[in-house]
């Protein structure tokens, strides 16, 4: 999982000065989608393509090559193999890009390309819908603004920099109506992701603007860096064993001053043989009280970002507890999940997926069904029951033992079969 820099905003705020600053500060790769939407355009003005003919449209897409080079220092752009970087900016282009780059074609195409090239460098994009639709995952979602006077005033300079002959009623015309289509568009309009930090770099200088986002950039990295170093197990040493030993017993005092705590079929857990053990998530501690009150080691599966909290980040290390990027093939994660079980681990997950899940009614998912296949180990239900109200009963029910492999049938849904079985079994543990 690369780290990705999402920055959106209207033309003129600032995003291609300051993704570029970025990328240099943090040694990211910068892509620069306007300039694709541009190639594209140019492609089509050249080819006089007539954009109701979807099979013109879509022959042109497929032939396209366009390549970002550093040549002198300086960002490049090859539209199949010319350089292109100053004529792309050129009026013609400027006056239907907005209008191309929003024909659904177009879109998909040029969406996809960004994904598969982010997605193998740690990258920093700047353009109208990368937060928002190119990558709603980012690590950091940055939309940039400036007033409409401050923004004609930057790409005046740009052009005269550039050597570009538009005039200051002509520059004004051609932003309002590029704002006015980006931000209209059906397919993936403007506007600012939901998680993203407003930056209005309307007042300040280029360099302070550029400082403002590399703190917030510089942030978000260490964030990552804490949650990616999840993925990289600490050495198990006697030292880590002492400590972990220590810690589980301190907490587990803690839990049993806490917490009336009852528990029954602890020897469906025990044994040296790898099992998936899957409960339902009543909230935050609930873990932690299967981890810390049974004598058997046992690991957990959790949400990845966890792992950004500094003390989680320690027990988590401490603990080997496993993160996870939900909703997303994380294949780190399933190798370590793996792994564990494979060498006879009990590996604690929760299908729901979220707390209460069940009450929300989320779709469970197959994934400990399916670890449990792969890694031919069984799968012991949990059933927790209490309001985890301090000095309150909190019951932890094991249940027997779930073969999943005993539902592999010529039916293409029986992981969705051993799922339900797994989750009929924690609703009825949990009563
Ligand atoms: O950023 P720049 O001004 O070079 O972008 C040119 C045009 O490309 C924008 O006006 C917008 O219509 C389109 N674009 C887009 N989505 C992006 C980047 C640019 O629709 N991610």
């Amino acid at each position: 999982m690369s780290f990705i820099v999402a920055i959106d905003g209207p033309a003129g705020s600032g995003k291609g000065t300051i993704a570029s600053a970025v990328a240099k500060k943090f040694d990211l790769f910068y892509l620069d989608t306007g300039a694709m939407y541009r190639c594209v355009t140019l492609k089509f003005l050249e080819e006089k393509i007539d954009l109701d003919d979807k099979d013109s449209v879509k022959a042109l897409l497929k032939s396209i090559n366009i390549d970002f080079k550093k040549e002198d220092g300086e960002e490049k752009v090859f539209l199949d193999k010319k350089d292109v970087t100053k004529e792309i900016r050129e009026k013609h282009v400027t006056e239907n890009v907005s209008k191309i780059s929003h024909l659904k074609e177009v879109r998909l195409s040029m969406v996809n390309l960004q994904r598969k090239i982010c997605s193998k460098y740690d990258s920093v994009l700047d353009g109208r819908d990368i937060g928002t639709n190119v990558f709603p995952d980012a690590d950091i979602k940055i939309y940039l603004d400036a007033s409409i006077d401050e923004r004609i005033r930057r790409r005046i300079a740009q052009n005269k920099e550039k050597g570009i002959e538009m005039s200051e009623d002509e520059i004004r015309n051609s932003i309002i109506s590029r704002d006015n289509n980006d931000k209209t568009s059906e397919i993936a309009p403007l506007k600012q992701a939901e998680d993203a930090i407003y930056v209005d770099t309307t007042n300040y200088s280029t360099k302070k603007n550029i400082n403002r986002v590399c703190l917030i950039v510089k942030k978000a990295r260490k964030k990552y860096e804490r949650i990616q170093s999840g993925y990289v197990m600490t050495k198990e040493t006697t030292l880590k064993r002492i400590r972990r030993s220590i810690i589980k017993h301190f907490l587990s005092a803690v839990y049993h001053i806490v917490y009336r705590i009852r528990k029954n079929g602890v020897e469906n857990i025990e044994g040296d043989e790898g099992i998936v053990i899957c409960a339902n998530h009543l909230n935050f501690i609930d873990a932690a009280g299967i981890v810390l009150l049974n004598k058997r080691y046992i690991r957990f599966v959790a949400k990845h970002d966890l792992y950004r909290f500094r003390i989680i980040n320690y027990l988590g290390h401490l603990f080997n507890i496993i993160p996870v990027k939900r909703d997303s093939s994380d294949v780190k994660s399933l190798k370590l999940c793996l792994k564990s079980l494979k060498s006879g681990e009990a590996l604690g997950i929760f299908p729901e997926g979220t707390r209460k899940g069940m009450e929300k009614n989320v779709d469970v998912k197959n994934g400990a069904a399916f670890l449990a296949y792969k890694a031919k180990v069984k799968v012991v239900p949990v059933g927790i029951k209490g309001t985890f109200k301090p000095f309150t009963k909190v019951e932890f029910n094991f249940g027997k033992p779930v073969d999943v492999k005993e539902f592999k049938t010529n039916d293409p849904n029986w992981l969705d079969r051993a799922t339900n079985e797994i989750m009929n079994q924690i609703v009825e543990l949990s009563k």
